[in-house]
This record gives structure tokens, C-alpha cells and sequence, in this order.
């Protein structure tokens, strides 16, 4: 049987001329792989999760993502949640991840208890994040402001939560097989760690 071609359908072609589009529209299968599914977008949210940090990918701009999604991590036993691959996250093989761009962070199993975790400055140099640095003597009052004044919700307005383009990303990794666990070698794993 052959299909009608849409793309030379007068009708169709009018209806777009008037929703002011000159470009086709594109869509995207969801792959599991690489998607967010419902289920885990609400868990992030409400819940958080409890992963190893292999199964995060670290992305060139120093920040992590789950999947095509950036990430914010935390240890509940600590006092700050952190967004970059900084050092103070080296010790750790499991954290926890969350996408609440507002408010307490959420505690897995302890529904009435939230995180109230500050941003780690650690991170905020990493990322140089608005011209952050405590290392210039120039810059420490500057940076005290941004780390007291440090917003999530503007963090990832600057640097986009969802979606990522994850998959060119994945593909390139050699060891990726039928599984996203785990997105690194141990070897790529090691080097990465070394780079913190
Ligand atoms: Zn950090």
C-alpha cells in the first residue's frame, strides 16, 4: 500500500501557512535507555533516588545528568547537595539524585522529611558559575553574594534540566551495549574520578 505524502497535501500545507510555521515538525521515539520515564520523573521529584554514581553521566560542562536529564546529587548526611563533578563527591559510589528545582530536597522512605542542604561551593567553582571564584582575593565578596543568593530554579535556567541530547553522547561510548548500567568503564570511571 502506498502512503499518501502529507508533506504535498494541500490542505495540510494551508494549516500550517496559517500556524506561521515553515518548518516541518519533528518527533523523537521514547527509548527507555535514554528517556525519563513518567514513573521516574515523579520519583526524582518527589522521592529522589538512590543510584551509583556510575549510572550518572558526566557531562562536558562539569554538571550530571540521569538519563537525558540534569541532576542534582546529595548524601543526606551531609550538609550541602552539589551539581558539578566536584571533588568532595570522589569518596562517594552511591548518592542520591533529585530534579526539584525548589525547596528541600526529599529524603528516600521518609516522606515527611526533607534535606535542607545548601549549595557545596565546591561545585560553584567548578562550574564558575556567574564568575564565581574564592580563589581571587578580588572576587571572595562577589562569590560569598552568589553562594548565599544561589537559586536552583535559575540554575537550571541557565543550564537546561530537560531534555539533554543524550544519545549522541552514549553512542560514542564504546562499552554501551544493550544497558545504560553502566555508562562508564571502570578505566573511564578511574580517569574521570581523577579528574575532580
Ligand atoms: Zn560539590
Amino acid at each position: 500500500m502506498k502512503l499518501p505524502n502529507f508533506l504535498e497535501d494541500e490542505a495540510f500545507n494551508q494549516l500550517r501557512k496559517k500556524m506561521g510555521t515553515s518548518r516541518y515538525g519533528y518527533f523523537k521515539l521514547f527509548n527507555p535507555k535514554y528517556h525519563l520515564t513518567g514513573q521516574e520523573r515523579s520519583l526524582l521529584e518527589l522521592q529522589g533516588k538512590k543510584v551509583s554514581i556510575r549510572n550518572l553521566v558526566p557531562l562536558a560542562d562539569s554538571t550530571w545528568a540521569f538519563k537525558n536529564t540534569r541532576v542534582i546529587l546529595y548524601l543526606p548526611e551531609s550538609s550541602v547537595y552539589h551539581l558539578a563533578q566536584c571533588q568532595k563527591l570522589k569518596q562517594h559510589e552511591y548518592v542520591y539524585i533529585s530534579t526539584k528545582r525548589e525547596g528541600d530536597l526529599p529524603l528516600i522512605k521518609q516522606e515527611t522529611r526533607t534535606a535542607s542542604l545548601k549549595i557545596c561551593e565546591h561545585c560553584l567553582q567548578v562550574l564558575g558559575y556567574k564568575g564565581f571564584d574564592l580563589r581571587k582575593n578580588r572576587k571572595v565578596a562577589y562569590s560569598q553574594k552568589i553562594l548565599q543568593e544561589f537559586s536552583r530554579s535559575e540554575f537550571f535556567r541557565l543550564y537546561r534540566q530537560y531534555p539533554i541530547n543524550i544519545e549522541a553522547l552514549l553512542e560514542k561510548q564504546a562499552n554501551i551495549t544493550q544497558n545504560l548500567t553502566p555508562v562508564l568503564s571502570q578505566r573511564q570511571h578511574r580517569r574521570l574520578k581523577n579528574t575532580f
